[in-house]
């Protein structure tokens, strides 16, 4: 069987996103991170694979080619229709890297004219009229206009996408995505023969979405957050077959922690608070050469191998504040990556077989070191953080790699400390 739908997130969290969404739509669906080599492997009887590049704020020539190269790739496996998934807060300045990294896969593809919609209702972001909402707020009201990166400081999709194109962008309104999926599709090929090649359009529910979905079933490029990739995935017909994801269920359960934002310090607040086994990492001492990993590992060989294990470098702002103070940010950040990494090539090698890695970066650590290049993902333990099944030198893993400020307070308790199996 080959690929069904293929796609490219500019962002490793927004990988796992893109791909929960298109496993909640009922695609078989695998995650690739980075930019796959030939031999990269992918699993058998797959509709829909996810590649998590790094191109959001790379210079825009080097993200057009690591974007390009991608979408070979997918081609490659079959895949007929290509996503793109960017942030749903359109995350980008006028050099790009939407726009020159739309226009590539469009001119690679020989198509003339794609659909965008970054719409994630679930999460507040809703297009109306071209303009893109936070909530309440227009995205250039919204805290994102201050964004290190890439501040947002316009809200009008058409304008915002007009300065990363020389094509021409256009509307399709809230009004003719009332009307339905053959309005849509008439809407498109009118811009089509009008010489529009970007079409932003609106949309305020995941019903709209759906709409946007099936009319956009037969573009060879569609582009977005990760709500348009559920209304496409809901689009295609259901699969044959029905091969659920091997999760493992036996061995050990352990949480790896570096991310220090709020949502992570609450689940590791909770998780001792349940009176499961916790242990902090000291990082200052780490880069003073003592055995920290060594020690941690000792302390996990004494635990009650039927609970959950819990092992985080995470910090308050004040004790990371001192200890960035200290190493230098990089240096701190690099101790801590290294850490955790070893730590899990090490765990899993002493029979941990579901982990939880809490930080965007960790994850991307956290694989590399376990030499993780696809998942197969699994079920959501909660919106946008999927179990993913991996395989390693030492078995089996059921993985779950979940950004700083995703998931519930009582993730980590609730994900782990089951005395049912996960499904
Ligand atoms: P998030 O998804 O919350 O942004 P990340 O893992 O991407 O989490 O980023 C957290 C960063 O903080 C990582 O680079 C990590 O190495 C660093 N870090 C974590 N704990 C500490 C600590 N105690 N001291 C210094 N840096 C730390």
């Amino acid at each position: 069987m080959s690929l069904r739908i293929g796609c490219i997130a500019d962002d490793f969290t927004g990988g796992t996103d893109v791909a929960a969404a298109f496993r909640r739509a009922g695609l078989r669906t695998a995650l690739v991170f980075g930019a796959p080599g030939p031999d990269t492997p992918l699993p058998a009887d797959c509709d829909a694979a996810v590649i998590a590049l790094k191109s959001r704020s790379t210079p825009a020539g080097e993200a057009v080619a690591d974007s390009l190269a991608a979408q070979r790739w997918l081609w490659g496996h079959g895949a007929a229709q290509v996503y793109f998934k960017y942030c749903s807060t359109f995350d980008s300045t006028p050099r790009g890297n939407i726009g020159p990294v739309t226009d590539a896969l469009l001119d690679a593809a020989g198509a003339s004219l794609t659909l965008h919609c970054p719409a994630s209702p679930p999460n507040g972001r809703t297009v109306y009229r071209g303009h893109l909402f936070v909530h309440d707020q227009l995205l250039s009201d919204s805290p994102l206009r201050h964004h290190p990166l890439n501040p947002m400081t316009d809200s009008a999709l058409v304008r915002l996408l007009s300065a990363q194109t020389s094509h021409p962008v256009a509307l399709i309104d809230w009004r003719t995505i009332q009307q339905g999926t053959d309005a849509v599709r008439q809407a498109l090929l009118a811009h089509q023969h009008a010489g529009v090649r970007h079409v932003i359009a609106d949309a305020l529910t995941d019903d709209d979405l759906a709409v946007l979905g099936a009319a956009a079933l037969e573009l060879p490029l569609v582009a977005g957050a990760a709500g348009l990739a559920e209304g496409l995935g809901r689009a295609y017909p259901a699969t044959t077959h029905h091969t659920p994801e091997p999760l493992p269920h036996e061995g050990r359960a352990a949480v790896l922690a570096g991310s220090c934002s709020a949502r992570t310090l609450e689940q590791i607040a909770q998780f001792y608070a349940a009176g499961l086994p916790s242990l902090h990492l000291d990082v200052l001492a780490a880069a003073a050469g003592r055995d920290v990993a060594g020690e941690a590992l000792n302390w996990y060989e004494n635990q009650d191998p039927a609970l959950p294990v819990l092992v985080y470098a995470s910090a308050s702002p004040e004790e990371l504040a001192a200890v960035q103070a200290q190493l230098g940010v990089a240096e701190a950040a690099a101790q801590v990556e290294d850490l955790l990494g070893s730590l899990a090539v090490r765990l899993v090698g002493r029979g941990v077989r579901r982990l939880l890695v809490a930080g965007g970066e960790t994850s991307g650590a956290v694989t590399t070191a376990l030499n993780i290049d696809t998942v197969l993902v699994g079920d959501e333990a909660d919106p946008g953080v999927p179990w993913t099944h991996a395989t390693t030198q030492a078995g089996d893993l059921a993985l779950m790699l979940k950004s700083g400020n995703f998931g519930a307070p009582d993730l980590f308790v609730r994900a782990l400390h089951t005395t049912t199996e996960p499904k």
